[in-house]
């Protein structure tokens, strides 16, 4: 079933259909969606079947559909970028496509075919085109989905499902220049288990961490940074993003242990530091050691990474009532040069030398 030829419909949007077109200066995050979007869906008999590319719409769900009541609902984020030169690039989409397989496996739902789905995909954006932003630093951000849509009460894995593609452009992360955040150590709640389903990305982890996340708020602070659910002692990930350290010049990040999610962001800037002869460390970090390190000055840096923001310096931490300053607050040379060529890569302004680009056409 996973090597069928997806034959894609195409059914271009009426001029009814067309969605306004924001202010390419004024787009925020998330608001705005495309003229169309792709669609498939899947059962035992048929397997992945139906696929098109249709206008944007609104989704018919029975209530009784089982994503609405076991939570069987995976997506992923990932980004187009246009190069100076006019070109739609995508970056690792196959990674992106393959974790969504992975979400997929653990959650009990159907893989997907990543090669056909990135064929969709690029179909999808040619007829969007226009829709990826020219503006500096400006996306369009990608967001596919899969929900289990039989109608049924009763627990057990879905047998009918729907996956789909929808996008929207979305400014630059920093408009008026890189502001580090305010983090909060959660030493109560946590985001996921060993054995849960932390490193699945589907929806429930991100409910699960609303709470936390409305706390930190409040208090003042962007994000919350996630200890381990055991010991409530070893650094796991930060909000939405993986997150990394420098200590005595070595990059150190919390390893791939089943808990947090394999950011390609973090794997792409752990290859970028070894590129530049950085040492690199995958290793448990605990938060006695980074409060440590703080303290005595070896810890000079540490930045979350992440599609929404490719990286984003930490200036401050509070862990337990107390505030630890990180470079005075500022962003260091390392996230910098980081963020630097991660960008130029993936606005097709660096050569890329590692295989992560796709042009759309
Ligand atoms: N952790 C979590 C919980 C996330 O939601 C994300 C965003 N997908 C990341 C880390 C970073 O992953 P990526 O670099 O693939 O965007």
């Amino acid at each position: 079933m996973l090597s069928q030829e997806l034959d894609i419909a195409v059914e271009k949007a009426s001029a009814d259909q067309l969605q306004p077109k924001p202010d390419q200066n004024n787009l925020g995050f998330g608001q705005f969606f495309t003229d169309h979007m792709f669609a498939m869906q899947w059962n035992r008999e048929k397997g992945w079947h139906e696929a098109r590319i249709q206008s944007y719409r609104q989704l018919q769900l029975d209530p009784a559909a089982m994503v609405l009541h076991y939570g069987q609902a995976i997506f992923e984020g990932m980004k187009a970028y246009r190069s100076k030169d006019g070109r739609i690039l995508l970056f690792r989409p196959l990674d992106n496509f393959s974790r969504m397989s992975q979400s997929a496996l653990r959650m009990c739902m159907p893989r997907l075919p990543e090669e056909q789905v990135l064929k969709a995909l690029r179909a999808l954006l040619y007829l969007d085109q226009e829709w990826v932003p020219h503006a500096e630093g400006a996306t369009l951000y990608i967001r596919p989905t899969m929900i289990a849509t039989e109608r049924m009460l009763g627990l057990r894995p879905a047998e009918e499902y729907l996956f789909y593609i929808i996008s929207c452009p979305v400014g630059a992360y920093y408009s008026s220049g890189f502001n580090p955040t305010k983090i909060f150590i959660e030493d109560f709640y946590v985001r996921s288990v060993p054995g849960g389903v932390g490193d699945a990305k589907t929806a429930g982890n991100y409910a699960a961490s609303l709470k936390a996340q409305m706390n930190a708020q409040k208090k003042g602070y962007n994000q919350v940074l996630w200890l381990d659910a055991i010991e409530h002692k070893y650094i796991e990930e930060v909000g939405t993003s993986n997150i990394f350290f420098v200590i005595d010049d070595v990059l150190v990040t919390p390893p791939l242990q089943g808990s947090i999610l394999p950011g390609i962001t973090r794997d792409s800037v752990i290859q970028l530091a070894k590129d530049c002869g950085m040492a690199v460390d995958e290793r448990r970090v605990s938060i006695d050691e980074i409060i440590t390190a703080c303290e005595n000055g070896t810890l000079t840096e540490s930045f979350g990474t992440g599609t929404a923001a490719a990286i984003a310096p930490v200036g401050e931490f509070c862990y337990k009532d107390t505030s630890y300053t990180i470079n005075n607050g500022s962003t260091g040379p390392i996230a910098q040069k980081l963020y630097d060529q991660l960008q130029a890569i993936q606005f097709g302004a660096q050569e890329d030398t590692h295989g992560w680009v796709v042009p759309v056409s």
